[in-house]
């Protein structure tokens, strides 16, 4: 941070200036590892929010409304460059704030560097088509930035998820007001920093931290954005929906999981380990694609779970500065919900195998053990609802017709895996799962490149890739009658 943001609290970056809240207040945002205050923030509300959707609204006419693509190409690519050159700073910052692991951060903010990158890559290739409609008529589509996007950001990924809709919106020429998560709004306000020393134009992009209910709802419902980006959970974004749909706003809706790992007898149960490790532990659990549940068939879940238990007893956890294998949850509030969720499962009869309790060397922080429950039956709370924790739970089946019924039977569709050496199996349940992504012996394989979005109640709409700018912008067809 510069000088002027070294003096917290930390301020709204709205039309290219850093402004208190309109309200003067702050909030706190703390570390996950120590529970120690980290900075105060400007708690932007109603009135902030409403200055910078005028503020983006007049960038769409300003300086950005004229620049060639080619660039706008060059500018996201330039963000994405100092994206890379600063992501020590920028890692260190999200584990202080958010808690995860050093390694993952970086990863994460290397991938924010990607989004840029690759979106910068497509600013210059958003084009529309010609229809043929016979030697009297000329006609063509044009593809239109949508306007003034919005984009309300959850705390789990906070640079990553933001970069991840905020790209693909700039290639295609839009303008942004963004809401981060109250419990991680540092690397969202460093981001802005790097956008105003590479000279982006006033008003493009407008950061407003504050909390859901104030900012937030401000928001969702105002009546002069094009389009609203929202990644959250489930029952935010049902209320998210409603507010937009007040205006008709167009939404893409980025919720929750509760993603299996389907293991057949066949499967190399080394490998399955690996990726139920990664699938589960990650970011302690907090992912929306985390893969919550095992579904093992019957004949090997003794020698599965004999490994798994092995290698979960094998992992670190501490502070997230110390590179372990697993950091403490975002906040008091998350600690909450886990345990609450452990001790749902446990008066359902579901058996701890592993964990469920804070680790006793860790007195302090919002630390969790991985958790593995056993004796999980389909209609369990802990088998329909999303936890986001590191709580996985394991589930049997006999053969495929019962692992393809279990594996939809939860109200969310995000991701799936499936562990076979029988790729005719593979590829048969991959096109039965209800979900937007289905990895087949790895978990959490595709990248930036690659579309992701849910069934059901894990929302609708694609990000990532190319499928994402579909959402970001708007289709004019223009008909020519040749007299
Ligand atoms: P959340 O829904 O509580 O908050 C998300 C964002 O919405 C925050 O910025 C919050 O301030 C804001 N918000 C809260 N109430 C609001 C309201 N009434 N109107 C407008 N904005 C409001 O979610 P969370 O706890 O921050 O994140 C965890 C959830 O996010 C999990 O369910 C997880 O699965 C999901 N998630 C999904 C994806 C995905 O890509 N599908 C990615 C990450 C997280």
């Amino acid at each position: 941070m510069n000088e002027a943001q070294r003096q917290k609290p930390y301020k709204l970056f709205i039309n290219g200036n850093w402004q208190e809240a309109s309200s003067g207040q702050t909030f706190a945002t703390y570390n996950p590892a120590t529970e120690a205050e980290i900075a105060q923030v400007a708690r932007g509300d109603m009135a902030d929010i409403e200055q910078a959707v005028v503020a983006a609204r007049q960038a769409l006419d300003g300086p950005w409304g004229r620049l060639k693509p080619k660039e706008r190409s060059r500018l996201l690519y330039a963000v994405s460059q100092s994206l890379e050159q600063q992501v020590d700073e920028l890692a260190r910052l999200e584990t202080l704030d958010n808690g995860k692991p050093l390694p993952q951060a970086r990863k994460e903010v290397l991938g924010a560097a990607r989004y840029f990158e690759y979106y910068a890559g497509a600013a210059d290739k958003i084009h529309g088509e010609q229809i043929p409609l016979g030697p009297d008529v000329v006609n063509f589509t044009i593809r239109e930035a949508m306007g003034v996007t919005a984009h309300i950001v959850p705390w789990n990924k906070p640079l990553n998820i933001l970069a991840r809709s905020l790209a693909p919106a700039l290639a295609a020429g839009n303008t942004a007001v963004i809401k981060p998560a109250e419990q991680t709004p540092l690397t969202a306000l460093k981001l802005a920093e790097q956008l105003a020393e590479l000279d982006f134009p006033a008003g493009v992009v407008n950061i407003v931290t504050g909390y859901g209910e104030e900012a937030g709802v401000a928001l969702a419902g105002h009546t002069d954005i094009d389009h609203l980006t929202f990644t959250g959970s489930a029952a935010t974004g049902r209320a998210v929906m409603k507010a937009a749909a007040e205006h008709i706003k167009p939404v893409l809706l980025e919720l929750g999981g509760k993603s299996p790992l389907i293991v057949f007898a066949d499967a190399d149960l080394d490998l399955v380990i690996r990726e139920a490790i990664k699938g589960i532990v990650t970011n302690c659990g907090q992912m929306c694609s985390a893969g919550s549940r095992i579904l093992v068939m019957d004949s090997v879940k003794d020698a599965l779970l004999e490994k798994l238990v092995a290698a979960i007893k094998q992992l670190h956890i501490g502070p997230g500065i110390e590179s372990p294998d697993v950091g403490p949850l975002v906040s008091a509030v998350q600690y909450g919900r886990v345990t609450g969720h452990i001790d749902i499962a446990t008066s359902e009869g579901a058996h701890i195998l592993y964990g469920g309790s804070r680790p006793a060397h860790l007195p302090q922080g919002y630390f969790i053990e991985p958790t593995l429950f056993d004796n999980v039956v389909p209609d369990m709370y802990i088998a329909q609802r999303e936890v986001f924790g590191p709580v996985l739970s394991i589930l049997t089946f006999h053969d495929e017709a019962e692992a393809l019924r279990i594996a939809n039977q939860v109200p969310y569709g995000l991701v799936a895996g499936i562990f076979t050496q029988d790729i005719s199996r593979a590829l048969r349940l991959a096109t039965r799962i209800q979900a937007g992504q289905i990895f087949i012996n790895e978990f959490y394989t595709g990248d930036e490149e690659t579309p992701f979005g849910g069934y059901g109640q894990s929302g609708f709409g694609r990000e990532k890739g190319l499928a994402a700018l579909d959402h970001y912008t708007q289709i004019k067809n223009v008909a020519i009658r040749l007299h």
